[in-house]
């Protein structure tokens, strides 16, 4: 066989692709032809050889897209963070209003009562009440926040109702705190429990 086919033939019968019949062919030419042989020594010590390590400037490249990618993530994270947080607070938690900004109507009916705030600018009145002590006075805190869109406040966002049983089912009286606390940003407000009856009963 001629040298040249030898040579072709080579990478396949050391990549093991070679048919037996080639290998064996080409293995007797071997023997018999050192230019060929001397080729083929060449040939497999370079297949052989272990692969030179990746080029530092092949490698920075990616560390550094790793970097930004992770920075990017965490800047994502962080404005996301910040958001629902401000979210939260505007639509959630809101800031506390002037007395000034809230009017207030007082009544009484089937043995309730009534006091309704409204919020005079017509933001979202958000107001919290919370018994100070068992047996002792109400407070209620005034705050605004803004709409929120899965929050449904109603028609009457602006209005904030705040009821006290005054009769048991039975129409007997129920004891009452003496006083609810109005809290606003620049003063709270002590209203007398007896005193708002009497006014709403007018
Ligand atoms: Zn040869």
């Amino acid at each position: 066989m001629k040298c040249e086919i030898i040579r072709d033939l080579l990478p396949l019968c050391l990549d093991g692709l070679a048919s037996e019949e080639s290998r064996r062919e080409v293995g007797e030419h071997l023997a018999s032809c050192p230019a060929c042989r001397e080729a083929a020594e060449g040939m497999k010590a370079r297949i052989e050889a272990p692969l030179p390590p990746l080029c530092p400037d092949t490698i920075r490249p990616f560390r550094k897209l790793r970097r930004r990618m992770v920075l990017a993530v965490l800047a994502a994270i962080l404005a996301c963070t910040l958001a629902a947080g401000c979210a939260f607070f505007l639509c959630g938690v809101g800031w506390q209003v002037d007395s000034g900004s809230v009017s207030m109507e007082a009544s009484v009916q089937n043995g309730i009562l009534t006091l309704d705030f409204t919020l005079r600018d017509g933001g979202i009145l958000h107001a919290v009440s919370r018994l100070e002590s068992p047996g002792g006075a109400w407070s209620i805190e005034f705050r605004e926040c803004l709409p929120f869109p899965l929050d449904d406040r109603g028609s009457n966002p602006e209005r904030y109702s705040w009821g006290l049983h005054t009769r048991d089912q039975d129409g007997n009286p129920i004891p009452l705190p003496q006083s609810v606390v109005l809290r606003f940003r620049d003063k709270s407000e002590v209203l007398s429990i007896p005193d708002l009856l009497l006014e709403a009963q007018d």
